[in-house]
């Protein structure tokens, strides 16, 4: 490799570790992409420098093609399906690795097959499916699945005179079949967990694929995804009060569906229903509110709608702050985003543990299309499918206006209690229309 090569792959690494450190807070996460940003830039240009290029051509098509590729999905996909978007991109990495695997498999042989078979389990923990499927013997066929996987790994390794494209291509499909299988089970509210999973699985098929190719950029960065998923998804099954072994091997989903029909079926209490003119009046009369965004608000784009009405607020000397919930919205900082890009100061927005206990001394919590991450439910009913997730206390704050546009439940699809409670007022309508009327009644 050549000195310009090795320095721009340093440079690439340094950025990224330094980028990943900027992600750590709201107030640098903008500077952290940045640099990530410029790390992928200069990993792209040193390899554009191997010496092992021949041509440029299949570069150069190949780069077309995923750049449009690219540039459609950022342009088409909204943000509110970003977990979908994810995946997709992940099942892209894991097939790339996955070929890279295969093509290296014919160049060299035998030795780097057990890289091939990393490569193939790579891709396979692209193919997602949030399905939840379950069966007799579910885990055992699983685990049974992957010793055969590993047999056929070391028989590829010592060579025990079975045709090696035979092993090899079984290896690649039982890895392929395996993915499939062990995302089945998962789905309905574990969904967020096994996406930062799969985020960690595409990192680690990376770093492997680095090995294959001796890149030190490929198995840096890979390994940085791999373990920075990992600690996501860690930190999300906490904040959903999931073990990692339930979410993996406990078909969560399947008693979420089970549960969530029941659920619909209950008797639902009234609820109040109040204007845009009571709203503000609560609200110009409050001396502190706490904001509760939720996928509605993302949904809406009410981000602007909101900061706006807080404003009015603050002039009229109320104190406004915001609950940021970790799975609100559909992806992990989906909220902190939507308010960054509304110019929030981040001084005023709280993580759960650090404003939950304040729900009780506030006049007014303003819950903006949020519905689970504040549902009651997850405190009081050990039946309930949430039962056991921190959630804001909206509940507990002298009077909770939410804003949403029907009775429809929110993602794990069972009734909100808080709807019903004695301090709840609902204003039914799209998020940003009344937060708009809000503000223009309190002008
Ligand atoms: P929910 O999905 O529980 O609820 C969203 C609410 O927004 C609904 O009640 C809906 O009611 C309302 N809504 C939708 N559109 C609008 C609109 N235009 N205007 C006003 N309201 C609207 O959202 P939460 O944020 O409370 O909870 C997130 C859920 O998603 C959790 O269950 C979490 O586990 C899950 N999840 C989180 C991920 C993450 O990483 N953050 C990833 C994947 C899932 P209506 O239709 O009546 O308007």
């Amino acid at each position: 490799m050549n000195l310009q090569l090795e320095i721009l792959y340093l440079v690439a690494s340094v950025l990224f570790v330094l980028g990943l450190r900027g992600l750590t807070s709201p107030v640098t996460a903008r500077r952290g992409v940045i640099l990530a940003e410029l790390g992928m830039v200069a990993a792209v240009w040193g390899t554009l420098l191997h010496p092992d290029i021949v041509t440029y051509k299949w570069i150069i098509i190949a780069g077309a093609i995923g750049s449009v590729i690219g540039i459609a999905m950022s342009a088409l996909i909204p943000m509110t399906k970003m977990p979908e978007r994810i995946a997709l991109s992940h099942a892209f990495g894991g097939l790339a690795a996955a070929l890279v695997g295969v093509s290296h498999y014919y160049e060299h042989a035998g030795p780097v097959t057990f890289t091939g078979s990393l490569m193939a389990f790579g891709k396979l923990q692209g193919v997602v499916t949030s399905r939840n499927v379950t069966y007799p013997f579910q885990n055992a066929t699983n685990i049974g699945m992957f010793g055969v996987m590993l047999t056929l790994w070391a028989a590829l390794i010592v060579n025990v005179g079975v045709p090696q494209d035979l092993m090899f291509y079984s290896l690649f499909g039982l890895a392929l079949v395996l993915g499939v299988l062990l995302i089945l089970p998962i789905g309905g509210a574990d969904m967020p967990v096994v996406i930062a999973l799969l985020n960690s699985y595409a990192g680690l098929a990376a770093s492997a694929t680095g090995f294959v190719l001796s890149n030190k950029v490929l198995i840096i960065a890979g390994a940085l995804d791999g373990a920075s998923g990992f600690i996501l998804s860690v930190v999300m099954s906490r904040a959903m009060n999931r073990s990692f072994r339930n979410v993996l091997f406990g078909a969560f989903g399947k008693v979420d569906a089970d549960e969530a029909v029941a659920g619909t079926s209950t008797e639902s209490g009234d609820v109040r229903e109040a204007s845009v003119g009571d709203a503000a009046m609560l609200l110009s009369s409050a001396t502190s509110v706490i904001v509760v965004p939720g996928y509605g608000m993302a949904v809406a784009q009410a981000q602007h709608a909101v900061r706006e009405m807080a404003e009015h607020l603050e002039k009229e000397g109320v104190k406004v702050r915001y609950a940021i919930h970790p799975v609100a919205g559909r992806m992990p900082g989906h909220m902190n985003v939507l308010l960054a890009e509304a110019d929030v100061p981040y001084d005023q927005l709280f993580e759960l543990d650090e404003i939950n206990d304040d729900f009780p001394t506030t006049d007014v919590c303003l819950v903006v299309g949020a519905n689970d991450v504040v549902n009651p439910a997850a405190k009081n009913s050990p039946g309930s499918p949430i039962y056991g997730m921190p959630v804001m206390n909206a509940d507990k704050a002298g009077t909770c206006i939410v804003l949403k546009r029907s009775m429809r439940p929110g993602f794990a699809g069972i009734e909100n209690e808080l709807f019903t409670s004695e301090n709840t007022v609902l204003v039914f309508g799209d998020a940003k229309d009344t937060l708009g009327k809000i503000t223009e009644t309190l002008g």
